[in-house]
């Protein structure tokens, strides 16, 4: 990457109504006597050559003065959340029918009562100290919005170098990982998606603070929610294997249980979701362990059900060294894709015989009754719930014969009246 201190060129190659908000904030930030600044993941991104629409604005020193200031000015332009807490709000702009939100934050400096607490935050004047609170010199990077030096780059930690020499290395703050053990897996994270190589000192840090065992079961002790964001990010990467391999490498495992092992073969492919990593990796502990974290990482009831339904259904099929297709209907049909997609993991991981599933995706999922529920009210059964129910005695039997014919399935049908 050639040096650039100026980014206002690739600015303007952006969707327009997002760089003309961006000139719009420069613009009134002036007139109130603030400074705005673009910063995080958008300018990280714009300068890979990625795109990201997603627009942080740093405000030195009060993000509530320009949030107001933007509302009366600007039509359209609605408060959608302000926390006086954070020192942060959110306004929504409207422009040619989209809607784009943009979050403001106030310049501040955070401190942190024990590993993983919500930070106190104080505002503070100085932009270099509001770098200084986030966790790597990549994200670290902020853009001046304001007229006369709109895009201009103001790198205090070293980033645009980091950026060049493909290094995931952290802002100076010696408590970087106790402050918010999180910033590891985020490590990993940009380490993983980017292709970039954890910095050396950074990685000595991150070492440090996993094997001091402060950090075990984690989620035991703290908001797991938190985790589970990063987690789902990390689990939802493209380069999923190589995401398996540094969340065990590095031992950023350990904060979700040390019971953990890496899985010996990593079979879990690009496109499935988190929950298929996730399920993959804690299928060999034990099933209280399993539960407890799912519930220590808040998931959700549907996200736990989809893993549990695997894996029950894994168990129905060890059990079963024979499936035939009907089994392997009943076993499947109520199951939603995703957990479809673990099981086949699950197979696969445990040798047994995969094609079952795949006959059920390609064939059997797929064989429809020539007979509906009006010939059967034409049969003179009475239309509610007993249709149903004879429907689907009949596909068992489909399933089992995928030749029969109309008639062969009004026969069966009748079997089933009373
Ligand atoms: P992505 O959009 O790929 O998730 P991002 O960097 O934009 O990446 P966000 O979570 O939106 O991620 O965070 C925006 C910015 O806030 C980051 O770039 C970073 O500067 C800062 N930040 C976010 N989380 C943390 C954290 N846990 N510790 C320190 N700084 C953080």
């Amino acid at each position: 990457m050639e040096e650039v201190r100026n980014i206002k060129n690739i600015l303007e190659n952006i969707d327009k109504d997002h760089f003309y908000l961006l000139t719009e904030v420069g613009k009134i930030s002036k007139e109130i006597n603030q400074k705005s600044y673009l910063v995080g993941g958008m300018v990280r991104d714009l300068l890979l050559g990625f795109d990201n629409l997603d627009i942080d604005i740093v405000v030195e020193d009060n993000a509530a003065l320009l949030a107001d200031a933007l509302i009366s000015k600007i039509p359209n332009c609605e408060l959608s959340a302000k926390h006086d807490r954070f020192h942060t709000a959110k306004v929504i702009f409207n422009i040619n029918g989209k809607k784009i939100p943009v979050d403001l934050a106030s310049t501040r400096t955070e401190t942190y009562e024990f590993p993983g607490a919500l930070p106190s935050v104080q505002r503070t004047n100085s932009l270099k100290e509001d770098l200084n609170r986030r966790d790597f010199t990549i994200n670290a990077l902020a853009v001046s919005l304001l007229p006369d030096s709109f895009g201009n780059i103001v790198d205090s930690f070293g980033g645009l170098e980091d950026l060049k020499n493909k290094k995931i290395k952290v802002v100076p703050n010696e408590n970087i990982f106790t402050d918010d053990p999180t910033r590891m897996i985020r490590a990993i994270r940009f380490a993983t998606k980017f292709n970039f190589e954890i910095e050396e000192k950074t990685k000595a840090l991150l070492e440090k603070a996993m094997s001091s065992g402060k950090f075990d079961n984690l989620i035991e002790k703290i908001r797991g929610d938190r985790v589970k964001i990063e987690i789902r990010y990390l689990f939802n990467l493209p380069n999923i294997e190589q995401a398996i391999k540094i969340f065990f490498e590095s031992k950023v495992y350990r904060m979700v249980s040390t019971k953990l092992m890496e899985p010996e073969s990593r079979r879990v492919r690009e496109s499935e979701s988190w929950l298929v990593a996730l399920a993959f990796i804690i299928n060999k502990i034990n099933n209280n362990e399993q539960e407890k974290i799912m519930k220590n990482l808040q998931m959700t009831g549907d996200e736990i059900k989809i893993i549990t339904s695997a894996f029950n259904a894994n168990k129905l099929l060890l059990e079963n060294k024979n499936p035939d297709s009907l089994f392997i209907y009943k076993l499947l049909k109520g199951l939603s894709n995703q957990s479809i997609e673990i099981l086949k993991i699950l197979c696969k991981d445990v040798a047994c015989n995969v094609s079952p599933i795949d006959e059920y995706l390609n064939n059997t999922s797929k064989i429809k009754l020539h007979i509906t529920g009006q010939d059967l009210i034409s049969m003179g059964i009475p239309s509610g719930k007993q249709i149903g129910e004879i429907l689907d005695k009949v596909l068992e039997a489909k399933i089992n014969n995928p030749n029969m014919t109309k008639d062969d399935e009004l026969k069966e049908a009748k079997k089933f009246l009373l």
